[in-house]
């Protein structure tokens, strides 16, 4: 295999390459999106977990205040019938004064649990309320590990082609140079193999010695740019400046295009 065949198998693989790691990383990133909603939906359970246990305490506290309330309204009957057996006018004043005391105590009782009871109903609505939010979030979250799945597949698929691809083109490589193009294309956003451009590498922009420009020019050997550690190739001088002649003579084309265009008719008539 000569040196320009190597480098040709090493930019098509270079393609390969980066697409592959491309959909690594985007198969990385697919399953945070689902963490962040299973994070949600656990912090909603936990926190629906700990208002069903104080609704739960207040319907406890609520019984209470009921039994205290039947209790004290069985007093103040008690003290009632005890009305129709009293003798004197002391007697009376002292039961009257039961009989009030009991029946203010019934009245408080009766007002907190009224209280109660309507904190209880609000609190049902709110459990209610949070029921369906995370049922919803249930089914977003099913949903979403669906389309994971789906997705995750698609990129597999996709992976196999392009390894495919890569398995077709890296027979005779060296290995050691393949293990660190690979290293290369990974950590440098995809490409592993550059020209030099007068002098300087093409992936850093660092001026090369001399003696290493023309070391890449002999062709003897895979060069790695010192600075950059990418893979350099020689790019024939004649063929730099015959593309930039093709680009300028291409300006011009537009230039006097344009020029004609604004000139109008009057270049005709000379
Ligand atoms: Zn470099």
């Amino acid at each position: 295999m000569t040196m320009e065949e190597v480098f040709t198998k090493l930019r098509s693989l270079q393609e390969i390459l980066s697409e592959k790691f491309e959909i690594e990383r985007e198969m990385e990133e697919i399953p945070k999106i689902l963490a962040t909603r299973t994070e949600l939906l656990s912090r909603m359970k936990k926190s629906y977990l700990e208002k069903t246990q104080e609704y739960e305490t207040k319907g406890r506290y609520i019984e209470e205040l009921r039994n205290k309330a039947l209790e004290a309204e069985r007093v103040r009957e008690g003290f009632e019938q005890q009305m129709d057996m009293i003798q004197t006018q002391r007697e009376y004043e002292a039961l009257d004064k039961e009989i009030k005391d009991s029946g203010e105590k019934e009245q408080d009782l009766r007002r907190d649990l009224q209280r109660e009871e309507q904190l209880l109903g609000e609190m049902k609505v709110n459990l209610e309320k949070d029921e369906t939010m995370i049922s919803k979030q249930e089914e977003e979250v099913q949903k979403e590990q669906s389309r994971i799945k789906d997705a995750v597949a698609a990129k597999g698929k996709d992976l196999k082609a392009l390894e495919k691809k890569e398995k077709s083109i890296t027979p005779g490589l060296d290995e050691e140079i393949l293990f660190k193009f690979e290293r290369i294309i990974k950590s440098k956003a995809g490409l592993g193999i550059v020209p030099i451009e007068h002098g300087v590498c093409s992936g850093c922009h660092m001026i090369l010695s001399v003696q290493f420009v023309n070391d890449v020019r002999q062709g003897d050997g895979i060069m790695f740019c010192p600075y950059c550690s990418r893979i350099l190739f020689h790019q024939p001088e004649d063929t730099e400046e015959q593309m930039e002649e093709e680009e300028a003579a291409i300006e011009e084309d537009e230039e006097t295009e344009s020029e004609a265009e604004e000139e109008g008719g009057d270049g005709e008539e000379d």
